[in-house]
């Protein structure tokens, strides 16, 4: 039998890239090499004309208003084939200046208006003061009291449309935008999360839940054999712990 294959298309690494957010790559990469499936990762920018149906699946990072100005005008490019990959089942994880652009748009603090591919519903105003720290979400998917630790750098408050739901019910710090207690998105198969960390390092179940779905095109029963996540839960638990108390900012 063929070893399993799994394709990421790494978005725009050049331009979004804060807080070490390549680092869900390496370990989404790392995760499905451990049980033996073949990883080819592909880094995908501006002027590219990739067919993203061809990814399982696709991440980009976190950055800032001005690179998200030159990400933005590509992205609109690449809307209808973001489009029927995720039709296709193709998983996307987008963090935080990422996340903004699948929405409608996002005005930033200096008045730009930024145009999402409005792959999701929902849009963002940037504000002045920065929401900023660590923060613990208690996770709306996988049916179980399971929670999303990471850190947060964002000016933008993102409001979520009637179409979508929270990735997260925050339970320390501030979320998508700091009122209403929610955090990310989660539509499908895409996931959007204010959440930087690298994200996946002290989340390992919800690494492994993106790999499940996106081997989900591969295979009708992706398995994926228990890894020792015993040093990724500590650092989960040392954060739920020390912050879990602090509340909704
Ligand atoms: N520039 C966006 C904001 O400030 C995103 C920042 C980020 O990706 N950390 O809201």
């Amino acid at each position: 039998m063929s070893r399993l294959k799994l394709r990421i298309g790494y978005l725009y690494p050049d331009l979004l890239e804060v807080y070490s957010d390549r680092g869900n790559v390496t370990i989404l990469q790392k995760r499905a090499e451990w049980r033996g499936i073949f990883v080819e990762v592909d880094r995908i920018t501006v002027g590219d004309n990739p067919n993203l149906s061809d990814y399982d699946l696709l991440f980009s990072g976190g950055g800032e208003d001005r690179e998200q100005l030159l990400v933005a005008e590509d992205l609109l490019k690449k809307r209808e084939t973001l489009i029927s990959a995720v039709d296709s089942g193709t998983v996307v994880l987008a963090i935080c200046g990422s996340y903004q652009l699948l929405g409608h748009y996002f005005e930033t603090i200096g008045g730009n208006r930024i145009e999402g591919v409005g792959l999701l519903d929902l849009y963002t105003v940037g504000g002045k003061k920065r929401l900023v720290g660590n923060a613990i979400g208690k996770l709306n998917i996988l049916g179980s009291d399971l929670t999303l630790v990471g850190y947060e750098n964002h000016s933008g408050r993102t409001y979520l449309g009637p179409e979508v739901t929270p990735l997260a019910e925050v339970v320390n710090g501030f979320g998508n935008n700091g009122e209403d207690g929610s955090e990310g998105v989660a539509q499908g198969t895409v996931f959007g999360t204010y959440l930087h960390g690298p994200l996946l390092s002290k989340n390992p179940v919800f690494a492994d839940h993106l790999l499940e779905l996106a081997l989900r095109r591969r295979t009708d029963n992706p398995f994926l054999e228990p890894l020792d996540d015993s040093w990724e839960l500590q650092a989960h638990e040392r954060v739920v712990r020390q912050y879990a108390q602090a509340g909704r900012r």
